[in-house]
């Protein structure tokens, strides 16, 4: 009998058929391959860790591992020399078990399927942990915003948001701000949706400004965040805020806030820096003059107030504690055994390798992991979501309050399962966070 011809665009080879064409490895997609990435393997390394731990069977395993819903756009976007540009555009949600997904979208030249895929499991377990009623998600456009003019960033901001709008919503997923997005892109976002469903939606994000339904305290929220973690895993060790010494990487949304808030505290801000350059000076930055700096001229650059340092280098100055508030994998084997601290703050998302974490405790330097210290974040953008659904809004003292209570809450889960279990705070952490979306999947059973 003749044999079947093999589909279009597949040559027959060797003299097994054109199945074992198919079976050869140049067509295999390992499980999870399309997610591949550094961050989805780090985000992975954490997430068996803590699965091993609770000895969660294979199945929730990867009901818990895999995004359930990823979308991947190509758009243009005319520049302002007219000529078109094409970007490419991720929408990654993670788990619908609980409710809407939730995320931010950056803009970075790093940006992949694959760093939207670890990003939005992280919000996932970070929503849990603190104990909010949403799936995690992410997305974002691979481009330099720093070399894209206004123009060009609102240009792509609304292309972007009309794209992905199939699979966004008030009640079905909520963008935020994330690394080079904040209150304009948000109004710019919601402006598009709004036009594009025909009325005023300002739960489509959160992040806005006030004027346009944004919440009192949202810009301030995961630099303060931070703090308040830190407050508290500081209290518990015995130690005070008033006296670190404290280097922060990352001089942005959340990097800045960190800096004036601990230096009001009475902490000493030993070093910063920013993706141009750092600055070091072991009796104290002036806070203030460092944010007018990069409030005049965007970026740290030229800054006189301390000794000039490279951006990798500052992660190695003598501090107390160290605070990751720029970008993942920044502490690895390479540079972990030489940090100089007590304790990391990860304002960051995935600032730490599994190998630095390794190296980390077997130093005895603790780590308050990403999925708590900059939970602050997303648990405001919940009360502006929140807010928005009940067309009620809260004051700042309000906003403050909560958010302490929700994180000094989270802080205290991460503790008592670190004793409980005998591990690390980011296994505690991930494993309450796991088991908690565990369970609701377990509850809602497998449709059909
Ligand atoms: P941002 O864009 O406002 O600031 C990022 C800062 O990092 C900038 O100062 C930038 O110059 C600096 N940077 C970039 N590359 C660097 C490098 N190689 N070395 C040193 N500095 C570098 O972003 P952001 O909102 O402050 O976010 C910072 C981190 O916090 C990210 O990991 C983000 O995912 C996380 N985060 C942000 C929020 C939020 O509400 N914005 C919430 C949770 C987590």
């Amino acid at each position: 009998m003749a044999e079947e011809a093999p589909p279009s665009g597949i040559e027959r080879r060797g003299s097994g058929g054109w199945d074992s064409v198919l079976e050869a490895e140049e067509y295999q997609v390992a499980p999870g391959g399309e997610w591949r990435s550094e961050l989805w393997r780090v985000a992975v390394e954490q997430f068996n860790r803590a699965a091993d731990l609770l000895a969660l069977d294979q199945d929730l395993r990867s009901r818990l591992l895999e995004p359930r819903r990823s979308l991947v756009v190509n758009f243009p976007v005319r520049m302002d020399d007219g000529e078109l540009r094409s970007f490419t555009g991720y929408r990654v949600q993670h788990a619908l078990t609980v409710g809407p997904t939730k995320g931010g979208i950056r803009y970075a030249p790093a940006v992949s399927l694959g760093e939207c895929a670890a990003l939005a499991m992280w919000m996932t377990y970070k929503c849990a942990l603190l104990d909010l009623p949403f799936g995690g998600a992410k997305g974002g456009v691979r481009c330099d915003p720093n070399r894209l003019s206004d123009g060009e960033l609102e240009r792509l901001t609304r292309r972007y948001a009309s794209e992905i709008l199939p699979l966004i919503g008030p009640d079905v997923d909520i963008p935020a701000p994330d690394m080079a997005t904040g209150e304009r892109e948000m109004s710019w976002f919601m402006d598009t949706y709004s036009q594009q469903v025909g009325h005023s939606t300002p739960g489509i994000v959160t992040g806005k400004p006030i004027a346009l339904g944004g919440t009192a305290g949202r810009r301030v929220a995961t630099g303060l965040g931070v703090v308040y973690c830190l407050e508290a895993v500081l209290d518990r060790l015995g130690w005070n805020v008033d006296g670190q010494r404290v280097a922060i990487q990352g001089f942005g949304t959340v990097g800045a806030v960190i800096a004036r808030e601990l230096a009001a505290r009475g902490a000493t801000i030993v070093a910063i820096a920013d993706v141009t350059s750092g600055a070091q000076r072991p009796d104290g930055i002036e806070v203030e003059d460092a944010i007018a700096w990069v409030g005049e001229h965007r970026f740290l650059r030229g800054f006189r107030g301390g000794e000039a340092t490279e951006r990798q280098e500052m992660l190695e100055v003598p501090c107390d504690v160290l605070v990751p508030a720029a970008l993942e994998c920044q502490i690895t084997a390479d540079n972990a055994p030489r940090l100089d601290c007590r304790l990391v703050a990860e304002a960051a998302n995935g600032p730490t390798t599994p190998e630095a974490d390794e190296i980390l405790h077997e130093r005895g330097i603790p780590v308050i992991p990403d999925v708590l210290a900059n939970a602050g974040g997303v648990t405001v953008s919940y009360f502006e979501w929140v807010q928005a659904q009940q067309k009620y809004l809260w004051d700042e003292e309000e906003v403050r309050a909560r958010l302490r209570e929700h994180l000094e809450a989270g802080v205290e889960r991460v503790e008592e399962a670190a004793g409980r279990f005998g591990v690390t705070r980011r296994d505690a952490a991930q494993a309450v966070a796991i088991r908690r979306v565990g369970e609701a999947a377990r509850l809602r059973a497998v449709f059909p």
